[in-house]
């Protein structure tokens, strides 16, 4: 029924963002639906590179790799090896605490670990001893490896309120915050007539703000393959009989992120095809900084399913997934109509561009290197169940790749960017030009970043937490 009710902050959204900022801002915090109860647990920060080239974009110090530090520091509990936790990159006290997989648990051992790693490193890998440091592809490496590490919980325009579907409003002293995440927060933006002006033709809205939002949508587009394993006896995979230690239950059953980049001279004649001239130099793609693509090989048929290909979980298949995580490529979420509780037009545009087909293809080549091309894996891995039946090979074509991309390519649920930091909010994460109107959440991201997006939320809620409490 219609009322009206006022708050001095109102939060839309029950997710990562929402609940960070609702804890930090003594708000009660009721557990709803959002991604971060599904999700698998990663727990990446990505390439200290990608925060500096957000700090140069909107040029603001703040938001640059340093910036980020000290709320990346205050999310976490970080349980490090036996030799402690490095306490100036990593906090001690946060409510996420997070650990690698061989100090989750005594008994989580996975049997593929070793020949993997030797796998990765006959491909030319380099291990790294910490991958949330700021620098998965180590040092001058062009492909770095690292343990996997998880999470686990604890636990002058106005804008006056909100209005709820069933007509209630709720009004805001002091302001509003949309956290409604990717799709749906540009979805309420544009719903509240803060809208690029061709939706309000196609939509007949009323202009409150004529701002960028639904563009510049990025995600990670992810490519999985499924194999086969030989002796499951030796190395079973998850719901095996021989997988029965509880441990081996703690977490993604997964031990290695292996992070990635594109070969240069191949990178720079796609950024040529895509972008042409002198401005091909200045693309961070090709800095010796930037990575391109993370694979990960997960002991269980992973993805399958969303994929539309039929692997069975019978303890004798696994997946490798190669994300493409610095895509050129960008999508858009338009409005389908005006009906709020109709969901938006989801265009994500993936695998467009000649630079993101480049990165992912020499992605899947490493990745078919390691599981067929290294005698050690050959004596576990017996063949990849491909889809429709059309197995890859180690000499595998562009065009053999590129439709394989569009059979299984799939998000990796890391979708971001709608509303971006410099063309929609600010540095202050304001709307522009809209008094009392804040987003906080991935959207404001205005570059790809090497990270799976939770932790990078988590860091940007609790800055978010302390700019408005700063007000
Ligand atoms: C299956 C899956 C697996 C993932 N795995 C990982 C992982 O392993 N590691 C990692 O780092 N990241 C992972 N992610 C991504 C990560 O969970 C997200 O990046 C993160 O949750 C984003 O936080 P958020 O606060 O922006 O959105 P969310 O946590 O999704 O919260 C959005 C909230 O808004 C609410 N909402 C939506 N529309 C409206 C509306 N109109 N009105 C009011 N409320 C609304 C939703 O109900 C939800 O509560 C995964 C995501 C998925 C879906």
């Amino acid at each position: 029924m219609a009322g009206s009710t006022s708050k001095d902050i109102i939060i839309v959204g029950g997710g990562i963002a929402d609940c960070v900022l609702a804890s930090r801002l003594h708000e009660k915090n009721p557990p709803s639906p959002s991604s971060s109860a599904t999700n698998y647990g990663t727990w990446t920060r990505g390439n200290s590179a990608d925060y500096d080239k957000w700090k140069k974009l909107v040029g603001n110090p703040q938001w640059s790799y340093k910036g980020f530090l000290p709320y990346f520091r205050k999310t976490e509990t970080c349980h490090g090896e036996a030799g402690g936790v490095d306490g100036l990159n990593h906090g001690v006290n946060g409510p996420v605490h997070n650990s690698s997989v061989s100090t989750s648990c005594a008994t989580r051992r996975y049997s593929l670990k070793e020949q993997l790693r030797a796998a990765w490193a006959s491909v030319g890998a380099q291990q790294i001893g910490d991958g949330n440091a700021g620098s998965p592809l180590g040092i001058y490496l062009s492909l770095g490896l690292s343990e996997l590490v998880e999470n686990w919980h604890d636990g002058n325009k106005v804008v006056a309120g909100v209005e709820l579907q069933d007509g209630t409003t709720i009004m805001a002293t002091k302001e509003v915050i949309i956290s409604a995440r990717a799709y749906r927060t540009p979805q309420v933006q544009m719903l509240s007539v803060i809208v690029p002006e061709e939706e309000l033709k196609k939509h007949a809205i009323p202009l409150v703000s004529n701002l960028p939002v639904g563009r510049n949508f990025h995600d990670h587009l992810a490519v999985c393959q499924w194999w086969k394993l030989r002796d499951p006896d030796a190395h079973p995979s998850v719901d095996n009989l021989k997988w029965q230690d509880p441990g081996m239950f703690v977490g993604l059953p997964c031990d290695w992120v292996a992070t990635q980049q594109t070969d240069t001279e191949e990178l720079r004649k796609a950024l040529e095809l895509d972008v042409g001239g002198e401005s091909v130099d200045e693309q961070y793609l090709l800095s010796s900084a930037a990575a391109h693509t993370e694979t990960l090989i997960v002991y269980a048929p992973a993805g399958a399913q969303i994929a539309g290909v039929d692997v069975p979980m019978d303890g004798i298949h696994i997946a490798s997934a190669v994300l493409g995580m610095m895509p050129t490529s960008r999508g858009s979420i338009t409005l389908a109509d005006t009906d709020p509780t109709m969901p938006p037009v989801i265009d994500p545009n993936y695998y467009a561009t000649e630079a993101d087909k480049t990165m992912m293809r020499e992605g899947l080549r490493s990745v078919m290197k390691v599981l067929l091309g290294t005698p050690k894996v050959r004596e576990t891995v017996e063949s990849e169940l491909a889809p429709d039946g059309k197995k890859l090979t180690v000499d595998l074509t562009d065009e053999e790749i590129d439709e394989r991309v569009s059979r299984v390519g799939n998000t990796f649920y890391h979708p971001a960017g709608s509303v971006s930091m410099g063309s929609v909010v600010d540095a202050t994460l304001r709307v522009k030009g809209v008094e009392g109107l804040r987003v906080v959440d991935a959207n404001v991201f205005p570059v790809t970043i090497t990270a799976h997006y939770q932790c990078v939320v988590y860091a940007l809620a609790e800055k978010a937490a302390d700019l408005i409490a700063g007000d």
